[in-house]
């Protein structure tokens, strides 16, 4: 971090901030110009609130030079980070594919489902029992029991299961029940939340959320990994843009800055991103292309009835389709589909 002092700044106003960082364990390398001083702090500088330099009225501008992340910094851990999620590895040269409903309906849907994508070629399986829905009116997931239907889904199947977490509340039963724990846009930064998940070692998918900065998407991975729990894997699934015509829009760019900021995997929702069943296979194609370790897609066996998100799902036949066209484009960028 660099603090810059304003030209004239009393020497006593740098000696204090000096002083203060010094007694924090920091060392401190001051650049002395004819009009200006600069103040260069070495040490772990992600504990430091740069706002807070900016309360003397001497400082002129703080600037970061590490980013306030340290866990999740590729600087720190230059590999890519491999989690394994019930033995299937998410990160490395393969690519894997979570897909399911958006919401857990009943059995006969979850099982069919579950079969579709299996035979279609994904890796684990996805479904909702808890959906953080924008009107109370809507269907809320089918809760406790609907885990109870993706455990008999993984038993028929051997898929592992990924599904929301909406209250700390449930963490027990979730570390209990299921392979991945799914934190939705709307809760990245329910930061109780990802404490408590910091504390079990479950693998975490994290979602970005709607108006969240990749920084701000990975400091909040930072709170899960602070606690001790390494096992987060990002997924990006669309921001809010002032476009409307699709339900948000796919930041592929963030895929390439997460990567680049962060050694852990990231996966891209091309579903919730579009909305817009017709657009998740364009998109999942250039998420593939973009660098993305996997894809999260939802698939239904009637869309029309869906009770949620059908507009966005895709039928089991256009899954099995979409997988045989990205083993192609994962050819090219070098990973197996
Ligand atoms: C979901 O995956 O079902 C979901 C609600 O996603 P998001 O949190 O990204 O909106
Ligand atoms: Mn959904």
């Amino acid at each position: 971090m660099i603090i810059v002092m304003k030209p004239g700044a009393p020497v006593q106003e740098r000696e204090k901030i000096k002083k203060g960082l010094e007694k924090q364990g920091f060392q401190i390398n001051e650049i002395i110009g004819t009009q200006m001083a600069i103040l260069g702090i070495i040490g772990d500088t992600s504990v430091l609130d740069m706002h807070a330099f900016q309360v003397n009225e001497w400082v002129e501008k703080v600037m970061r030079v590490q980013e306030p992340f340290k866990r999740a910094n590729r600087a720190f851990h230059p590999d890519d980070s491999i989690i394994d999620v019930s033995g299937v590895k998410i990160g490395g040269r393969k690519l894997q594919v979570i897909a399911g409903p958006c919401s857990v309906e009943n059995h006969d849907q979850i099982i069919s489902v579950a079969k579709s994508v299996k035979l279609g070629g994904a890796s684990l399986l996805r479904g909702g029992a808890f959906k953080p829905r924008t009107s109370p009116y809507s269907f809320q997931g089918l809760g406790m029991p609907g885990l109870d239907l993706l455990k008999e889904a993984r038993a028929a199947t051997g898929l592992p299961i990924v599904t929301e977490i909406m209250s700390t509340d449930d963490i027990d039963r979730f570390v209990e029940d299921v392979d991945m724990i799914q934190v939705g846009a709307r809760n990245m930064q329910n930061f109780a939340l990802l404490k408590a998940l910091g504390k079990t070692r479950k693998p975490i998918l994290l979602k970005r959320g709607l108006a969240a900065t990749v920084e701000e998407w990975i400091m909040s991975a930072e709170y899960i990994m602070a606690g001790g729990n390494d096992n987060v894997v990002l997924c990006e699934r669309g921001i809010r843009t002032f476009e409307q015509y699709t339900r948000n829009t796919l930041d592929l760019s963030a895929i390439c800055a997460a990567k680049k900021m962060s050694h852990l995997p990231v996966l891209v929702d091309p579903s919730h991103a579009s909305g817009l069943w017709w657009m998740v296979e364009p998109m999942a194609k250039a998420a593939v292309a973009a660098g993305a370790d996997g894809l999260i897609i939802e698939v239904h066996n009637d869309p029309e009835n869906a009770l949620c998100d059908g507009a966005q799902s895709l039928k089991p036949e256009r899954f099995a389709h979409l997988m045989g066209e990205l083993k192609g484009i994962a050819q090219i960028v070098g990973r197996d589909l």
